[in-house]
């Protein structure tokens, strides 16, 4: 007879499933799609460069959490032609336009109202961006 123990089952989950499971969904899908078009940009290279750094550009509207993607970043490079990079998070204001008075500026502090006359007629003109930026490669002395 087996002793009737009861020992807690370790989990085999995947790695990444834990990683959703821990992330916010928002950021870790985003990132899957930085790190495919990375790999994509250097696959089409040959040889295929050593990858220094991504950087991306987001826009604060997007409310996106830089240590999220980083660390998305950080785990979905692994065992990829994108592993040891850093990724750089270029971070974006919010900019609005008054439709009133003209004014244009940054946003947030004040609401999402005009920073000048007040009107709530303000467009946001910026900060909803959400794009690689460049990729920084290794020098080669071959080019
Ligand atoms: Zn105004």
């Amino acid at each position: 007879m087996v002793p009737s123990l009861t020992i807690p089952k370790r989990s085999n989950t995947p790695v990444l499933q834990l990683l959703e499971l821990v992330f916010p969904m928002h950021e870790f899908n985003i990132c899957q799609n930085i790190v495919d078009s990375v790999i994509a940009e250097l696959e089409k290279h040959d040889p295929v460069p050593r990858l220094l750094k991504t950087r991306v550009v987001i826009g604060k509207l997007r409310q996106l959490v830089p240590e999220y993607l980083q660390f998305a970043y950080e785990n979905l490079t692994k065992e990829t032609l994108a592993e040891g990079s850093t990724l750089v998070i270029i971070q974006k204001p919010v900019i609005g336009k008054c439709v009133a008075c003209g004014w244009q500026g940054e946003m947030g502090s004040s609401g999402f109202g005009c920073g000048k006359c007040g009107s709530a007629t303000a467009e946001i003109i910026a900060g909803r961006e959400l794009y690689l930026e460049s990729l920084e490669i290794e020098e080669d002395d071959d080019e």
